[in-house]
């Protein structure tokens, strides 16, 4: 990947940390094309399952640090990921539906994804934040509708995710700018990272607001 032209430091510092993050993302510790075939093909429910507002999923996000609560890799925000795909087209491909060979597998391993820790599917809450974690897609897409005992992981507490990762959002509107600020793209995203500091019990408010 060729070096960004950043127009301010902290711009700068960001996209540093984006490529040491993309350099050094962990190999994929599962099958990828199962792992693909997972997220392009969405299962036949989604319609039916209650949904998680972007607002309310930042705010999960922040909570944890923005750091898979299953692997503790720090993630990166999708907006940050897709806007460096509008800028680094061949470098860094996007693809819509994921297509494998035709989407930097960068996306697979770093890219932040709401978990329901216990599966909808298994009875588990599908809007309270107690249920939902951040989770790096590649664990998000393995553990698929399995319990935790099922897979044979733990947890990671909150206390042991926290850090100051902010999943580089602190870069996504230069980045946007940089991408040409596509007006439609990522926009609910864009106005929930404007949302500040949310408290849990914000969060909860929101949720509700979306039950
Ligand atoms: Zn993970």
């Amino acid at each position: 990947m060729r070096p960004a032209q950043p127009r301010a430091n902290a711009l700068g510092a960001s996209i540093a940390a984006l490529v040491e993050a993309i350099t050094h993302a962990p190999a994929l510790g599962v099958d990828r094309a199962a792992l693909l075939s997972a997220v392009a093909q969405p299962r036949a429910d989604v319609a039916r399952r209650p949904t998680v507002s972007t607002r309310a999923s930042v705010a999960i996000f922040r909570r944890d640090c923005w750091t898979c609560r299953y692997c503790g890799v720090k993630t990166i925000a999708a907006p940050v990921l897709r806007f460096l795909s509008e800028i680094y087209p061949k470098e860094f491909p996007y693809h819509a539906n994921w297509k494998s060979g035709e989407i930097h597998e960068s996306w697979l391993v770093l890219s932040t994804s709401l978990d329901h820790v216990v599966p909808g599917a298994r009875g588990g809450d599908w809007t309270n934040p107690d249920n939902l974690v951040a989770a790096c897609w590649a664990c998000n897409a393995s553990k698929a509708d399995l319990l935790l005992e099922e897979v044979g992981w733990e947890l990671l507490t909150e206390d042991e995710v926290r850090s100051d990762w902010d999943g580089l959002t602190g870069a996504v509107e230069d980045l946007w700018k940089l991408a040409g600020s596509p007006e439609g793209l990522f926009k609910t995203w864009r106005l929930a990272l404007a949302y500040a500091g949310a408290p849990l019990s914000a969060v909860r408010r929101e949720v509700a607001r979306h039950e």
